[in-house]
């Protein structure tokens, strides 16, 4: 084995929970295990945390207490807000953008089977969605409209407050998903707002929806938790959690975002001194963490599991939907052919990446690259190129 025994580029799949994390949340599983609802002392222990912890979670986001629902991930926080105003409206039309996450996508995809009509926005070649496309998409019935903060897969960078702008001057609810953004960028503030704790160095199995003056209907009823918007026994220890890692995450903000573009930028250019290697998605408008290239001559699927067995995680195309192997939609958006898409890896840094973890990376990529052409079946074409024959 290396050196190193495995390093992790996949941040953007999941994080490890932080130990003041896991510290925070420990008391809340078997020591203050109370149900928030419940009237006795060992219920108020819970409702206060939890109480707590909603009001630390909104003091972040710039909302108020009452606007922040917890729920059981990011994908339920995203069909809640979506599903929810859609069966509130009963019929209408709803904008968003091309390269969402398959938890907003798939979801439009299911009310255009009930009849709703849904815009998916074009990006630009560096995922970027026009404010000018934003605004002539709405019509007199849209019922809301969705654009995520940043892209899961290529990083890039929406101008969410033009966006939003523009929705309230239409007068419709805009929602962002901002899983991959919220603690690594500042926000800006939306109607409603998706978050999920797995991605801050929290829990797995917890989510934010944050909502202002958006009627829409629960998803799951039951005994009127959360206000009547999200029924079920509250998740305290998540939330404690979730509070615990989104305070720690905006205290370290500017520092870590500093550091991880750095790192981003070294892995950038490593990778792009490969020949025929490509960056997808913006330099500039990117999550400090993102790096996204395509390899000419290259199986995506090959390169991840010989860069695992070199005791590197990272990725090609989505994590969240590894099992399809399908190209990526957001790399097809960007105009990238299917084969193009099939060969770009993603590695996403973190707050436990450093340096030496990164000159391992590329001290090890390229001959990986290399040994994978001299196995293509494009292995001509490429030494056409004036690649190794
Ligand atoms: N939205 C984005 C942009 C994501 O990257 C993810 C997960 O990868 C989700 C939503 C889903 O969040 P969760 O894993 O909490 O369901």
């Amino acid at each position: 084995m290396s050196p190193m025994d495995r390093v992790y580029f996949d941040h953007a799949a999941t994080t490890p929970v932080r130990e003041e994390v896991l510290e925070a949340m420990q008391p809340y599983f078997s020591e203050k295990y109370g149900n928030a609802s419940s009237l006795h002392s060992f219920g108020q222990e819970a409702r206060e945390a939890l109480e707590t912890s909603r009001a630390t979670v909104a003091k972040l986001i710039g909302a108020n207490p009452e606007e922040v629902i917890f729920t059981g991930s990011g994908t339920e926080s995203n069909n809640t807000i979506l599903k929810g105003t859609a069966f509130h409206k009963k019929k209408g039309h709803i904008i968003t953008s091309a390269i969402e996450h398959p938890c907003v996508l798939n979801v439009c995809k299911w009310l255009e089977t009930r009849g709703f009509d849904v815009t998916y926005l074009p990006v630009n070649n560096e995922g970027i969605v026009s404010p000018g496309d934003f605004a002539n998409a709405f019509r007199n019935d849209t019922i809301i409209a969705s654009v995520m903060t940043a892209n899961n897969e290529i990083g890039s960078i929406q101008p969410i407050e033009e966006l939003q702008k523009i929705a309230s001057e239409k007068g419709v609810p805009f929602h962002t998903d901002a899983v991959q953004g919220f603690g690594k960028i500042p926000l800006a503030r939306t109607d409603a707002l998706t978050v999920s704790a797995h991605k801050l160095y929290g829990p797995k199995g917890v989510g934010v929806l944050c909502t202002k003056g958006i009627d829409f209907d629960p998803l799951l009823h039951g005994g009127g938790h959360e206000t009547g918007r999200r029924s079920g026994t509250e998740n305290v220890a998540g939330a404690v959690g979730f509070a615990r890692a989104a305070e720690l995450a905006f205290a370290e903000m500017g520092k870590e975002a500093k550091r991880q573009t750095a790192l981003r930028d070294q892995l950038i250019d490593g990778l792009l001194a490969i020949d025929r290697t490509h960056l997808n998605g913006p330099r500039e408008k990117r999550l400090p963490n993102n790096v996204n290239v395509w390899f000419e001559f290259i199986e995506g699927e090959a390169l991840v599991l010989m860069l695992d067995g070199e005791g590197i995680a990272a990725s090609t195309g989505s994590a969240c939907s590894q099992k399809e192997l399908k190209a990526s939609h957001a790399l097809l958006a960007l105009g990238l052919e299917a084969h193009q898409a099939h060969g770009s890896l993603r590695m996403t840094i973190g707050r436990p990446t450093t340096e030496k973890e990164v000159d391992y990376a590329l001290e090890k990529i390229p001959p990986v690259v290399q040994r994978l052409r001299k196995m293509s079946p494009f292995k001509k074409e490429y030494a056409g190129f004036g690649g190794e024959k």
